[in-house]
């Protein structure tokens, strides 16, 4: 069996088409460009990649971007009055604060201190409160990334055991927390799973893959997830983005799950591009709902 590859490249491009047009719309009707800002402490390189392509991709969809540069040694007392005046500034609809924060940053206080309707990430408890209740105000970037892909190739979830491989707040807790619900905007179809998250203390990780109809790995461990992991015809996401001698790579054994998996998604080129189209989805949703 060859699996069939989910394309995340070509159903982002999609997507941002989509958004393009949404946001033509909105102006059109006389809405204010939605803006995002993005704020980046210190000087990780990849921190920075990451934050010239979601700017790249805010100007694709029309939408406009600001990005704040701070040194690492800045205190957390200034990120949070920074924050402040991001909040109340009535121009800016979406907030971003770029992971990782340097290590002398409180980055839970960082985080928290982002006003709910501006959490464009949906990182705050208020925001995941809303989300385990099954009333989200926004989706959870990645994990809303996952859901989309599955969706646009017609694999359902309902009923369907999801084994989801970490259990970090921004990818493998918010997944779990939509899948279980009755429906998170896909239609039931695309929710209502039966979830197993597996983490570090998880006991015999094989086993428990292998049960999963569609396996979700988001751990940051290159090749993690072997051939022998997963059954026959699974559905496999790889959220996993790794550098290895140069390259990106998943964390699933990818040349080795195409003769196993049923679908399988590639890294680079899989759930990545999702996550930054939804938070441009979020964006615009968030400057929506500020105008209302
Ligand atoms: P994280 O916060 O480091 O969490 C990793 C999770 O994996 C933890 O829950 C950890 O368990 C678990 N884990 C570690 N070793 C394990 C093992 N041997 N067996 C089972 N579980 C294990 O990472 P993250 O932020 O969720 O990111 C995960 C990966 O996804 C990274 O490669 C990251 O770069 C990538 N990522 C990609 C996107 C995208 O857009 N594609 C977005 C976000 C993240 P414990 O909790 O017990 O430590």
């Amino acid at each position: 069996m060859a699996a069939q590859i989910l394309d995340g490249k070509e159903t982002a491009r999609k997507l941002r088409e989509v958004l393009r047009g949404e946001v033509e719309q909105w102006r059109a009707a006389g809405g204010p460009q939605p803006l995002l800002v993005a704020v980046l402490v210190g000087d990780d390189p990849a921190s920075h990649v990451y934050v010239r392509n979601k700017e790249r991709a805010c100007e694709q969809v029309g939408m406009a971007s600001r990005l704040v540069r701070l040194p690492t040694t800045t205190a957390t007392a200034q990120l949070l009055s920074l924050l402040d005046e991001l909040n109340q500034d009535v121009a800016v609809n979406g907030i971003l604060v770029q992971l990782p924060l340097p290590a002398g940053i409180d980055t839970q206080c960082v985080l928290d201190a982002v006003h709910p309707t501006k959490d464009v990430d949906a990182f705050c408890p208020e925001n995941v409160g809303l989300l385990v209740q099954g009333r989200p105000r926004f989706l959870p970037c990645t994990p809303h990334g996952v859901v989309h892909l599955l969706a646009q190739y017609d694999i359902e979830l309902v009923g369907k055991h999801v084994v989801v491989v970490g259990r970090s707040d921004i990818v493998g807790k918010p997944l779990a927390n939509m899948l279980v619900q009755r429906d998170i905007g896909f239609g039931p179809r695309f929710a209502n799973a039966t979830v197993t998250v597996c983490h570090s203390q998880s006991q015999n990780l094989p086993a428990l893959t292998r049960s999963a109809d569609v396996l979700v790995a988001a751990v940051g461990r290159p090749k993690l997830i072997t051939a022998d992991m997963v059954k026959m015809g699974a559905v496999v996401v790889d959220v996993g983005i790794n550098r290895v001698d140069d390259h990106l790579v998943g964390d699933v054994d990818f040349e080795a799950l195409r003769e196993v998996a049923s679908y399988l998604t590639p890294v680079p080129g899989g759930v990545g591009p999702l996550t930054i189209a939804m938070l441009l989805r979020n964006t615009l949703t968030a400057c929506q709902q500020q105008h209302r």
